[in-house]
C-alpha cells in the first residue's frame, strides 16, 4: 500500500471532526488504531459550536429569566430588567470554551493525528488535504450537516439561520420562524422568554410534526399561553427584506412582519463535491446510503452522523462513530438503531420520547394490539412544586412490552434516561411497577405511569 504523505498508512482516516468523526477516533484510538483526524474548522463540529450546546445554553438563560419573572409566584422578590444579550453570549461562548478546550485535550491524550483543513476523498483509501493525501486502511465520512433553506429563499441580511441566531449581539423586538420542528420551536421559546414577540411558521399541520400528536397538542397549548404565536397548515410563498424588517407572505394570502425571519426548515448534509460519488458511494437527495453496519458499499469506506439518513442528533452520531471504530477493530458491535434513540426537544416545556409514537405502535401492530396509558402531572408532587403541567404517556404492546415513552413538561428531558432503557430492554409495565422511585422527583412520574399500567394506579387522576 502506498503510503500517505507524511509516511504513514492508518488504519482510519476520518474526514470530519463533529460528534460523529471525533467519537470514532476517540474509540478508534483507545482501540490502538492509528487515526488521522481531518477537521477544517473546529473540533466539535456542530453541536459544540453551533447547535445542541449554545442553544441550551440560550435556553438556560431564557428560563432564569422567567424564573425572575415569575419570583413572587414563589414568594421570592426580584425584578426582571430585562436581557443583556452580550453577557448572554459570553456566558454561552464561555460555556463552549470550556468544553472545546476539554475536547482538545481528549484528542491529545488519545495521540490523534489532526490535520487542519478541507479535506476531499480522491480515492476510496485517500483523503487529500491541501495537496497532502492521507491513506487509511479504513475511511469514515463524517461531514456533518448545514442549514437548509427553501427553493427560492435566499439567506442574507435580515432572514437568517441558526448560526446567525445564535451570535445575534440583541434580542429582536420580534421574529418570524420558518419551520415548527425542533430548531424552531426552540429558538421561539428562548427568544419569547427574552422579550421578543414571535410567530412560527409551519406548513404541516401542527408543531414538532414528528413526534407524537399528543405531545404537539400539548406543545401548542403550552405555546398559546406563553403567547408564542404559530401557524399551521400554512405555507410560506415569499419574503422581502428592507432597513428595517422582512415582509413574509404566505400562500394564504396573509402577510407578517418582524425584524428577522429564521429558516429553520431543517439540516442538509454536507457531501457534495467532496469525491464521495466519484468513489462509488451511493448518495440519495444529498445523504449517504449505508447499510446497518454504517458501511458504503465501497470496501473500507464507512459513514456516520448527520450524512447518514435518519435522526439528526448529536449522540446519534456518537454512538455511530463508536460502533464504526469497534467494526474496524473487529469487535461486531450491535447496529445503532434509530427508534430506540432518546429524543429531547428543549423549549419549555420540554418533550422527551423514545421508541414508537402511538400511531407508529398501531401501524406496526395494530390498533387492538396496542395499550396507552396518560399520567397527567398534575399528580406529580415534583411537577406541582415547579408549576409545570404535563404528562407521561407510555404506549404498550397489548400483554407486552412498553413501546413507546413521550412526556411532555419542564425538566421532563431529564426522564429519557430511564425511559430509553425500559423501551430499549423491551421491559414490560409490570416490571418497572416493582421498582421504587425516589420521592418526590419528577422521576416518580414515570413509575406512577408503570403502577397505573401494571393496573395498580397510585396518585394517578383520570
Ligand atoms: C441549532 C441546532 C441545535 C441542535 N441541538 C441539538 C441537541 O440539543 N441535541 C442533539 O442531539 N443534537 C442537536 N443538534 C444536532 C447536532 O448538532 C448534529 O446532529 C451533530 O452535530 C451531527 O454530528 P456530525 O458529526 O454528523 O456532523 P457535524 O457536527 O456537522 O460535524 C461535521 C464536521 O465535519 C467538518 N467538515 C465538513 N466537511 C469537511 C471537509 N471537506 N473537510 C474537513 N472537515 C469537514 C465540519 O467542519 C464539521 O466540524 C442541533 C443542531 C443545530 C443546528
Amino acid at each position: 500500500m502506498t503510503e500517505s504523505s507524511d509516511g504513514q498508512v492508518y488504519d482510519v482516516v476520518i474526514l470530519g471532526g463533529g460528534s460523529g468523526g471525533y467519537a470514532a477516533a476517540f474509540r478508534a484510538a483507545e482501540l490502538g488504531l492509528s487515526v488521522a483526524l481531518v477537521e477544517k474548522d473546529k473540533l466539535g463540529g456542530t453541536c459544540l459550536h453551533r447547535g445542541c450546546i449554545p442553544t441550551k445554553a440560550l435556553l438556560h438563560a431564557a428560563e432564569v429569566a422567567d424564573a425572575t419573572r415569575e419570583s413572587a409566584q414563589f414568594g421570592v422578590r426580584a425584578t426582571f430588567e430585562g436581557i443583556d444579550m452580550p453577557a448572554v453570549n459570553k456566558y454561552k461562548d464561555g460555556t463552549i470554551s470550556r468544553l472545546y478546550k476539554g475536547l482538545q485535550g481528549l484528542a491529545k491524550a488519545h495521540k490523534l493525528t489532526m490535520v487542519e483543513g478541507e479535506g476531499k476523498l480522491v480515492a476510496k483509501d485517500v483523503v487529500e488535504v491541501a495537496g497532502k493525501q492521507y491513506r487509511g486502511r479504513n475511511v469514515v465520512l463524517a461531514t456533518g450537516s448545514y442549514s437548509r433553506s427553501l427553493p427560492g429563499l435566499e439567506v442574507g441580511g435580515r432572514v437568517i439561520t441558526s448560526e446567525t441566531a445564535l451570535g445575534l449581539d440583541h434580542v429582536p423586538d420580534s421574529v418570524i420562524i420558518l419551520g415548527g420542528g425542533v430548531i424552531g420551536v426552540e429558538f421561539a421559546s428562548a427568544w419569547k422568554s427574552f422579550g421578543a414577540d414571535v410567530t412560527i411558521v409551519e406548513a404541516l399541520p401542527r408543531l414538532v410534526p414528528v413526534e407524537d400528536e399528543a405531545a404537539s397538542k400539548a406543545l401548542e397549548k403550552a405555546f398559546r399561553k406563553r403567547k408564542i404565536g404559530f401557524k399551521t397548515g400554512v405555507r410560506f410563498s415569499g419574503v422581502t427584506q428592507d432597513d428595517s424588517g422582512v415582509t413574509v407572505s404566505l400562500e394564504s394570502g396573509e402577510e407578517l412582519r418582524a425584524d428577522y425571519l429564521l429558516v429553520a426548515v431543517g439540516r442538509g448534509p454536507v457531501t457534495q463535491g467532496l469525491g464521495y460519488e466519484e468513489q462509488g458511494v451511493t448518495i440519495d437527495r444529498g445523504f449517504v446510503i449505508a447499510d446497518e453496519r454504517l458501511r458504503t458499499g465501497v470496501d473500507g469506506l464507512y459513514a456516520v452522523g448527520d450524512i447518514v439518513p435518519g435522526l439528526q442528533l448529536a449522540h446519534r452520531g456518537f454512538a455511530h462513530g463508536v460502533f464504526v471504530a469497534e467494526e474496524i477493530a473487529g469487535l461486531n458491535p450491535v447496529p445503532v438503531v434509530d427508534s430506540g434513540i432518546p429524543r429531547v426537544t428543549y423549549c419549555d416545556p420540554e418533550i422527551a420520547s423514545v421508541g414508537l409514537s402511538q400511531k407508529q405502535a398501531e401501524e406496526a401492530y395494530g390498533a387492538d394490539q396496542v395499550e396507552v396509558l396518560d399520567y397527567n402531572l398534575g399528580g406529580n408532587g415534583k411537577s406541582q412544586i415547579l408549576g409545570t403541567q404535563g404528562f407521561v404517556k407510555l404506549i404498550r404492546r397489548k400483554d407486552g412490552p412498553v413501546v413507546g415513552f413521550v412526556a411532555v413538561g419542564a425538566r421532563m428531558g431529564e426522564q429519557v434516561g430511564e425511559a430509553q432503557l425500559i423501551v430499549n430492554w423491551e421491559a414490560f409495565p409490570e416490571e418497572v411497577a416493582q421498582l421504587v422511585h425516589a420521592h418526590p422527583t419528577q422521576n416518580e412520574a414515570l413509575g406512577e405511569a408503570h403502577l397505573a399500567l401494571a393496573g395498580k394506579p397510585l396518585h394517578s387522576h383520570a
